[in-house]
């Protein structure tokens, strides 16, 4: 059994049955005849029963978005935005099934084109920091492109991911075409990834784990795409609009308590403007308003668990220099938002994933130290670049090794543009134009005219 806590208040919300690999085994055998009737399925009947699906998500945003602050602990305002998300997946990808095209290539003797095909069964293994967004990234163009998916959300936030699944049902779509199996990662987790009869992998989760996901899906060259972890760097040049970059700064990375794979964790600051900087940042952290995530008021809820917690307080201790903000007393995962000042730079919170409210500063003199200390890290997710000049904010936009970056702004995630990690932030790319095609095998067919 699987036991839901709130993160606020660390009262049990729910008891969840944990699937057996049997339950796996089951689960697959129901996706792949169900996947068999979708794909075979009119184009147009598809992008129908998705865009339905949307609708009914939209109807039931508000419950989903209720259901993800008492798993999860999100604020309100980002919770129904979540919700909302799930709902514009959805559309995109039903707007992509009548334009997922192949290609006629010119040749000899003949015709030759490109059919692209589902994969099959698709295994999506969620986490618990967007337990929906992320789960729809993947489910919503796998769908699309004529594919079955099986969800296994995160031990700690199942709740949503099934209400998904009951959805799901009340707009049409086939039955065991979308499931969500609840459970933990080594059991049904590993189950998924070792099932002979799941075609893809998509896994968002630790760095950890990916790796170890990927090594067991080359045993059957299993496709496989990983959004792992980051540390991703706010570089803020002299030239900047200091007050909008420091105004910006709290937020990237307080986000979701800092439980985000995008926070930017490691502010680095132009020497001649760090003194400024940081006197507009230190009131900015102590104002942020942590507490009751269910408050519209809120910006920062708790933390996910015990467990985060205690990973947190592993990097922060004490006697570390820098800024403090509030966070309530009492029961519920709390941690105040963080900057922390003077830090080696190789020392653990300045170059680990630490996912909880932390970032570390650091000055730099000029634009190489300023990338230099951007890629000093094996991670390459996000990262931000703020200055006024535009040859400058180009020139950094390409010596930064990450896959998602922002200038004057800290957006890295929209659903029609490409998401993905350099080094060991991840392999391959999620949402975007392409989304569809992830979860597509191209077939290429020679048809000779001189038979
Ligand atoms: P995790 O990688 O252990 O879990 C992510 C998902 O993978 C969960 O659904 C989990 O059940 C599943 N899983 C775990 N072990 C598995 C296995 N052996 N086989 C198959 N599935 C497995 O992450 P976590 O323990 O929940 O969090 C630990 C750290 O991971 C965090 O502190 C953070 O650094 C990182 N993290 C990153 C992201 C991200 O979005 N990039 C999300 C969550 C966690």
């Amino acid at each position: 059994m699987l036991q839901v806590l709130n993160p606020a208040t660390e009262e049990p919300v729910a008891t969840v049955p944990a699937a057996t690999p049997a339950d796996v085994d089951a689960a697959v055998a129901r996706a792949a005849a169900a996947q068999r009737g979708w794909a075979a399925a009119a184009p147009a009947d598809r992008a129908r029963l998705l865009r339905r699906f949307a609708a009914v998500v939209d109807d039931h945003a508000e419950e989903l978005a209720r259901l993800e602050v008492l798993e999860a602990g999100h604020t309100i305002g980002n919770a129904r935005w979540e919700a909302g998300n799930v709902r514009d997946l959805l559309d995109f990808a039903a707007g992509g099934v009548e334009r997922l095209n192949g290609r006629q290539i010119p040749v000899a003797g003949g015709l030759d084109i490109t059919l692209l095909e589902p994969l099959g069964v698709v295994g999506v293994i969620a986490p618990w920091n967007f337990p929906m967004p992320i789960a729809a990234w993947a489910t919503a163009p796998a769908l699309a492109a004529g594919n079955a998916v099986i969800l296994k959300p995160a031990e700690t936030t199942p709740l949503t991911a099934l209400r998904l699944a009951e959805l799901a049902l009340e707009a049409g779509l086939p039955e065991d075409l979308f499931q969500v199996l609840p459970g933990t990662g080594p059991v049904a987790g590993n189950a998924l990834v070792e099932h002979p009869g799941i075609a893809k992998i998509v896994f968002t989760g630790s760095t950890r784990v990916g790796k170890s996901i990927m090594a067991k899906c080359a045993d059957q060259v299993k496709r496989v795409t990983l959004e792992l972890g980051g540390k991703s760097p706010n570089i803020v040049f002299a030239d900047a609009d200091i007050e909008a970059a420091a105004a910006a700064a709290p937020m990237s990375f307080l986000d979701n308590s800092g439980q985000d794979c995008c926070a930017r964790t490691r502010i680095l600051v132009q020497r001649s403007a760090y003194d400024r900087f940081m006197e507009l940042l230190t009131p900015a952290i102590e104002e942020i308003v942590v507490g009751d995530p269910a408050d519209e008021r809120t910006q920062m809820g708790p933390l996910i668990s015990r467990a985060q917690l205690d990973r947190v307080r592993s990097y922060v201790t004490d006697d570390l220099p820098g800024i403090r903000g509030k966070a309530p007393e009492g029961p519920g995962f709390w941690f105040p938002p963080t900057v922390l000042t003077d830090v080696p730079e190789g020392a653990p919170c300045a170059v680990e994933e630490i996912f909880g409210p932390v970032a570390v500063v650091f000055p730099f003199d000029d634009e190489a130290d300023a990338i230099r200390l951007a890629n000093a890290t094996e991670y390459g997710l996000s990262g931000s670049i703020w200055t006024r000049d535009v040859g400058r904010a180009l020139r950094a936009s390409r010596a930064v090794k990450a896959g998602n970056l922002s200038v004057n702004s800290h957006s890295s995630v929209r659903y029609w543009t490409p998401f993905g990690g350099y080094q060991q932030s991840g392999l391959g790319r999620e949402l975007g134009p392409d989304a569809l095609t992830a979860f597509t095998e191209t077939k290429n067919v020679f048809i000779s005219t001189e038979a």
